[in-house]
């Protein structure tokens, strides 16, 4: 049996794919940019037909790397999450751009659901809470506003999808109109319990039913490829949203084991086992993956900016030119230099959730220098990621330790000062590509290429980990400082 997965990672700002070995080893990738829309404050849409081209095109790059003898054992597809499309069952043609999860436009029809006390019921089901990140409002704003949408919808004629579902369809020549469970979880209308669509939820946003796609497991035979292109003929075996695809990559298989991905953003992912722990400190309760029909779950929390910080001190402030130089005034400058940052350039994510907060920089004195307001770029990156771990903790779940990948983590004073600020060991993997491994994981364990998830973890290589050595008094004393001048700048916004 040939053993090759092609993994398909359609992303927020380009599509990539990558050809794996069996052992997870990188034989041959692809990876295109396509443009985004702003049409509007707030708003941000990607063109259908450039998401659709550009998977095309990475695919054709990636395939490049079969060799005449080989034979691809399965695809896999994770993909940016929540994204809205809705598209003509018909002709396949979509009726608008798709609407990106940073798009911010039913910001007001949120905030008058949560006004009639609607969110305890969304939370209840969804695991999630009522904002414009999530797939429903969108959908429904596209239902609304696009002429003829809602009677064509209502007649069982037009279908919706996340990017998932969408690529599924193009390649499957419209025969299969499928996503998976965890990218069923972002939408606001799957029920995480029952494990299907929520009637209540779909009355309550709108949405018809016939709309929705059949929702799989992650390792599952979503469908074989019909379209014109190198990978005609295999089957779609494996499918999850980006984050949850990550943390299958990075092997958090059993409760309590996270995965943080620090890129633009940062996102904290972890398993908490077979049953949802709804939060009551503002995290989200997701799935985790699902498989044979079992459910495993997962906590969430995501912060908007953390390599974006170390951008704006790149481009922004022009106080380094490249953002390896961060590593080397971190090394320079003590821990407890006094100052903070607080990059809530637009806002505050978990567990503050806080649209209105702006950034700030406290604690400057005549000694401050551009070395101390960098590494406070750095480190408001790691007190952020202790902001989750403290409400994860609230929630009764404490990470054992942390798998760390992205932009970031080639940054060695990044991960120490993020292991001793959260008093937990840091591990990141020899192989950082987790998004698309995971993916390709999902779709070798279903074609058979793979046994089990310990046979997965087995595989999973340290290439470095990082362990607390500070004390705790001083982990204390630091993290008390961040939680002052986050009060401070939220009591000032609020004012
Ligand atoms: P994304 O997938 O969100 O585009 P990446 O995973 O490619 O992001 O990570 C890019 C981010 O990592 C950038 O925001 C950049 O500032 C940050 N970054 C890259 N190298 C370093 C470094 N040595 N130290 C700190 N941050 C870094």
């Amino acid at each position: 049996m040939s053993e090759l997965l092609l993994a398909i990672d359609q992303g927020t700002t380009s599509s990539r794919a990558i050809l794996f070995e069996k052992d997870g080893s990188i034989r041959a990738t692809g990876q295109q940019e396509f443009p985004q829309h702003f049409p509007a404050d707030g708003w941000v849409e990607h063109d259908p037909e450039d998401i659709w081209q550009s998977t095309l095109a990475t695919i054709e790059e990636a395939a490049k790397g079969l060799k005449k003898e080989d034979s691809l054992a399965a695809v896999g597809i994770t993909n940016q999450r929540e994204t809205t499309l809705v598209w003509d069952r018909n002709t396949g043609e979509p009726v608008c751009r798709a609407i990106v999860w940073q798009d911010r436009r039913t910001s007001v029809f949120c905030e008058a659901l949560r006004s009639a006390n609607r969110e305890p019921l969304v939370q209840s089901k969804t695991g999630l809470l009522l904002d414009p990140y999530f797939s429903a409002t969108k959908l429904r704003w596209i239902l609304d506003n696009i002429e003829g949408a809602r009677e064509r919808a209502e007649k069982g004629e037009l279908a919706f999808g996340t990017v998932d579902t969408f690529l599924l369809w193009r390649l499957t020549g419209g025969r299969h109109h499928r996503t998976d469970a965890t990218n069923a979880s972002r939408t606001l209308l799957f029920n995480i319990h029952t494990q299907d669509w929520d009637e209540e939820l779909l009355q309550l946003f709108g949405i018809p039913r016939s709309m929705l796609p059949e929702v799989l497991d992650s390792a599952a035979d979503f469908g074989r490829i019909e379209a014109d292109c190198a990978v005609r003929g295999y089957h779609v075996m494996g499918m999850a949203g980006d984050q949850h695809a990550a943390l299958f990559g990075q092997t958090c298989f059993a409760p309590g084991m996270a995965k943080s991905t620090y890129g633009t953003g940062c996102f904290l992912v972890m398993n908490t086992g077979e049953e949802p722990i709804l939060s009551e400190h503002r995290m989200l309760t997701t799935m985790a993956y699902r498989l044979n029909g079992k459910p495993t779950y997962a906590l969430e929390g995501s912060i908007f900016i953390a390599g974006a910080a170390i951008q704006w001190l790149r481009d922004g402030l022009k106080l380094i030119d490249v953002a390896d130089e961060s590593e080397d005034h971190a090394t320079e400058t003590p821990e407890d230099h006094g100052v903070y940052l607080v990059p809530a350039f637009t806002g505050l994510g978990a567990p503050y959730w806080d649209p209105d907060a702006r950034g700030a920089i406290f604690g400057l004195t005549r000694n401050t220098g551009i070395r101390e307001i960098v590494t406070a770029g750095l480190q408001s990156v790691c007190y952020q990621t202790k902001d989750l771990q403290k409400a994860m903790e609230k929630d009764g779940m404490r990470p054992v330790n942390l798998r760390v990948d992205g932009g970031m983590v080639v940054n060695n004073w990044f991960l120490q000062f993020l292991s001793d600020l959260l008093g937990v060991s840091v591990e990141r993997p020899r192989i950082i590509e987790t998004t698309a491994l995971g993916v390709a994981y999902l779709a070798g364990l279903q074609a058979g290429v793979y046994q089990s998830l310990n046979e997965l973890s087995d595989m999973w290589r340290c290439d470095r980990a990082f362990h607390p050595t500070m004390s705790k008094i001083d982990r204390d004393r630091l993290y008390k400082g961040w939680v002052g001048v986050v009060a401070k700048l939220q009591h000032e916004t609020g004012e």
